[in-house]
């Protein structure tokens, strides 16, 4: 953490402009999140449109292309993706703790087969959601946090180097609900 010129908390659209703009004036920036990358944006209604015009929601000074006057949920979360990925913005996005209410409304947003490829096709590996109920998620327990960031290598050294045994973006990952076997207890 000490080796970071600009600390941006929260992975928004102004906490990801502002990395931008410090990565460009040439500050090192770090980016977390309580979720994940535009957690506010994700957790929008699905079908979700902006109420104002592409360019006022582009960063970086990058294009939104969208063939739609006004962009959807679905354009901006991938564009903001794109925006992190372009300027290789350092993320350290974790969804840490969950309480049983959070793990409830996650596990009603369902995972079958069909979802999990299809929300992957949108969102990439961040479109997985969990297929543990309440109770069943290392999550509930203080045991996990997801990590997300451009520099896997990076992040699976510094998570070793603070214990964690696993590291994983595998779309197909799911919270098993005999995770505790995972972690030995
Ligand atoms: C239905 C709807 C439609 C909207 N349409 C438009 C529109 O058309 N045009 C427009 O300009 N705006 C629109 N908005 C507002 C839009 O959401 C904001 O402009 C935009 O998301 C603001 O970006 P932000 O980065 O400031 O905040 P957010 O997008 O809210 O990002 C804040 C981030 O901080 C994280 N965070 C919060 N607390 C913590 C914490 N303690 N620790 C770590 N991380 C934390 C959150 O998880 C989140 O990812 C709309 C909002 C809604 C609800």
């Amino acid at each position: 953490m000490t080796d970071y010129d600009v600390i941006c908390i929260g992975a928004g659209p102004t906490g990801l402009a502002t990395a931008i703009e410090a990565r460009r004036a040439g500050m090192r920036a770090l980016v977390l999140d309580k979720g994940c990358l535009c957690n506010s944006i994700y957790h929008y209604p699905v079908n979700m449109v902006f109420f104002t015009t592409p360019e006022l929601l582009e960063i970086g000074d990058l294009p939104l292309v969208s063939p739609n006057e006004k962009p959807t949920r679905i354009e901006a979360l991938k564009y903001y993706r794109k925006a992190a990925e372009h300027y290789q913005l350092e993320g350290w996005i974790v969804s840490g703790y969950r309480t049983m209410h959070e793990q409830e409304a996650l596990y009603l947003q369902g995972r079958t087969s069909a979802e999990v490829a299809s929300r992957v096709a949108l969102h990439g590996a961040r479109g997985s959601v969990t297929d543990a109920p309440p109770g069943q998620s290392a999550h509930n327990y203080g045991l996990a946090v997801d990590i997300e960031g451009p520099d896997r290598a990076k992040i699976i050294e510094l998570a070793r180097a603070i214990g964690f045994g696993t590291v994983s973006w595998d779309p197909s990952h799911i919270e098993w609900p005999n995770w505790h076997t995972l972690v030995g207890r």
